[in-house]
């Protein structure tokens, strides 16, 4: 952890963490002052009462005063025990050094004085000394096995980092501080990948890896912040930030983290390129209480990693919180029932920026006229069973817009529809197809659908059978999201397909990572040999653009050249490319 200006209040909050882990405390200081008073007013009782040749009467009982010096003698040593066994190493310092300075005193008061009545006294004194040897080491014994248990109760046994244990204790304590932090949640992209392909041994030594380079920027402090980092299970980590002056600041720590992710991981002889999604909440504003702040950055996590977007990193909103499921079902319903869900057009062009075509994306407006998130309301559409009456909206729309661009314009780009298994396994499906290619009069040839892998694979022979027909129609399939699924091209072969749609995933990683770009590179080359056009989507960046120019890249699709369009830019866009 790192030690910096704040770093002793780290190391306190880190102490009484440990602490409240503790079977056996050590006395406070007080304790300690009062039973050394004690014992001194006792040692000094003795003195006096030793030497004393008065008597005292006790129930007309004559008493010396000096037989009450072994009862005082016996209370001195008694502080003395305790201290050893309440106030650890002070405490057994200090019997020590008193032992050692009784003990002589009590010898030359024998010798030189003659004095003995307190031959018993050295005995007693050597006792004392053995029971507080005893004791001492006992409990330093006891302390050793206690240290490591709590040890073990905040720190991850395989990464060597805190564990969840130590984050929830530490949570709450910055939590009664009042003191701004943020918390994120880490979550290493696709590590199951490396379980299943490498085994359990090599991911865990990538875990090792991420954590040791994770350790090493919180403990140096290198990203300017105070941070914690610890392992929360499995492929998360969660990480705590202190002392930022801006948003900008928790936003450059968590790059920071991520690019020590991004960068090349070789482990014996094998090299990984592993990156990772990052949802985190900020106290006190996004949420005040420990949990809340864990689950929102979770959630924010899960967020960033579902929209595949290329940036990692995702702070909570409250529109996470909002996203109810019952909610989207019913907008779609309405949207459905109102005939609202419309289209844009996202342009793909071929490698010289020569227009090929459009996506239909689908689009439906929320009541306060802000766009709802497709990757929300189709997946919802889906589970609610009405995908095919969204994509009919859709296809109707699209397809009348676009037949008449065809007989307006002559042009002869492509129109790419996305189907949804769901919908295309319906047996009307082809019917719906020829019925919209009729009366939209769009010529087969420049309708393109597109139907995500995982989902042929799922359902092969009915979906070929379906594909066939089609494309005895004259309309061309490609195959969605390539990269994403099983990403057999072998199998993709029996398959009647034309086009490949590479994943955005893989084109953001290809130029982070020189086995992502070579992967890219062979599934181009394979997918050339096996006759298809090869789209890349979610191209962002010049050197995207300029990497898919080199490996022979046919198509591409991303916000580089072109966002999703409303319908009337499209069309602008097509008689600009005509004239
Ligand atoms: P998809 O088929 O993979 O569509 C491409 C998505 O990537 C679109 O998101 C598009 O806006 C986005 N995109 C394109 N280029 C870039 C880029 O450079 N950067 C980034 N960050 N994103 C880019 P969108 O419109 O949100 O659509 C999401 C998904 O919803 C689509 O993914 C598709 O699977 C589904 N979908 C969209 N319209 C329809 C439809 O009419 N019917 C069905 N069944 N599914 C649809
Ligand atoms: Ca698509
Ligand atoms: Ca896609």
């Amino acid at each position: 952890m790192k030690k910096s200006a704040d770093g002793s209040e780290e190391t306190r909050i880190l102490e009484k963490t440990l602490k409240s882990l503790d079977v056996r405390r050590e006395a406070p200081i007080s304790v300690f002052i009062l039973l050394f008073l004690l014992y001194l007013a006792a040692a000094f009782t003795v003195g006096v009462t030793a030497g004393s040749h008065k008597e005292i009467v006790i129930n007309s009982i004559h008493v010396p005063v000096y037989v009450f010096a072994g009862v005082f003698s016996s209370l001195s040593n008694l502080c003395i025990i305790i201290m050893v066994i309440f106030c650890g190493k002070p405490g057994f310092i200090t019997s020590s050094i008193v032992i050692m300075i009784q003990l002589p005193l009590i010898f030359a008061g024998v010798v030189i004085r003659g004095n003995y009545t307190s031959i018993p006294g050295i005995f007693i004194e050597f006792l004392t000394l053995a029971a507080v040897i005893v004791i001492y080491y006992n409990n330093a014994k006891l302390e050793k096995y206690q240290l490591r248990l709590r040890e073990q109760a905040t720190t991850d046994p395989l990464t060597g980092l805190p564990n969840a244990f130590a984050i929830t204790e530490l949570l709450d304590e910055l939590i009664k501080h009042n003191k701004p932090f943020a918390v994120a949640t880490i979550d290493v992209n696709d590590f199951k990948s490396i379980n299943d392909t490498m085994g359990f041994d090599m991911g865990n030594k990538v875990l090792v890896a991420i954590a040791s380079r994770f350790k090493e920027i919180a403990d140096k402090g290198l990203s300017g912040t105070l941070d914690f980092i610890a392992r929360l299970s499995g492929d998360e980590f969660s990480l705590i930030i202190r002392n930022y002056t801006s948003e900008k600041d928790n936003e450059n720590t968590l790059k920071q983290y991520e690019a020590a992710i991004t960068d090349k991981i070789s482990i014996e002889g094998y090299d990984f390129f592993v990156n990772s999604s990052f949802g985190y909440a900020v106290f006190p504003s996004d949420a005040d209480d420990r949990d809340s702040l864990i689950s929102y950055s979770v959630a924010a996590m899960k967020e960033i990693k579902r929209i595949k977007s290329s940036d990692h990193i995702l702070r909570f909103s409250s529109e996470l919180k909002t996203e109810n499921h019952f909610i989207v079902y019913n907008k779609v319903r309405e949207a459905l029932e109102n005939d609202s869900v419309f289209f844009y057009l996202q342009p793909q062009y071929d490698i010289s920026h020569k227009l090929r075509g459009f996506e239909v994306l689908a689009r439906m407006k929320d009541s306060d006229g802000t766009f709802m998130r497709p990757d929300i309301f189709i997946p919802a559409a889906e589970r609610m069973g009405v995908i095919d009456a969204l994509d009919q909206q859709v296809y109707n729309k699209s397809s009348s817009f676009f037949g008449d661009l065809i007989k307006k314009t002559g042009t002869k780009i492509m129109l790419s529809i996305n189907v949804s298994v769901r919908h295309m396994m319906k047996s009307n499906f082809i019917e719906e197809i020829r019925e919209m290619l009729k009366n939209s009069q769009i010529p087969a040839s420049q309708l393109e659908i597109e139907i995500t892998e995982s989902i042929l694979i799922e359902s092969a022979e009915k979906a070929a059978n379906i594909l066939n027909e089609l494309k005895e129609m004259g309309i061309r399939i490609a195959i969605d999201d390539f990269g994403t699924g099983y990403s057999s091209l072998s199998y993709l072969n029996s398959f009647p397909s034309d086009t490949l749609k590479i994943d955005k995933s893989f084109i953001d990683k290809m130029n982070t990572s020189v086995s992502s770009q070579k992967y890219v590179e062979a599934i181009i080359s394979l997918a050339h040999v096996m006759d298809f056009k090869v789209v890349a989507e979610g191209v962002e960046t010049d050197d995207q653009l300029r990497t898919l120019r080199d490996i022979s890249c046919d198509y591409i699709q991303g916000f580089i050249w072109g966002r999703p369009l409303p319908k009337e830019e499209a069309e602008k866009l097509v008689i600009e490319a005509a004239g």
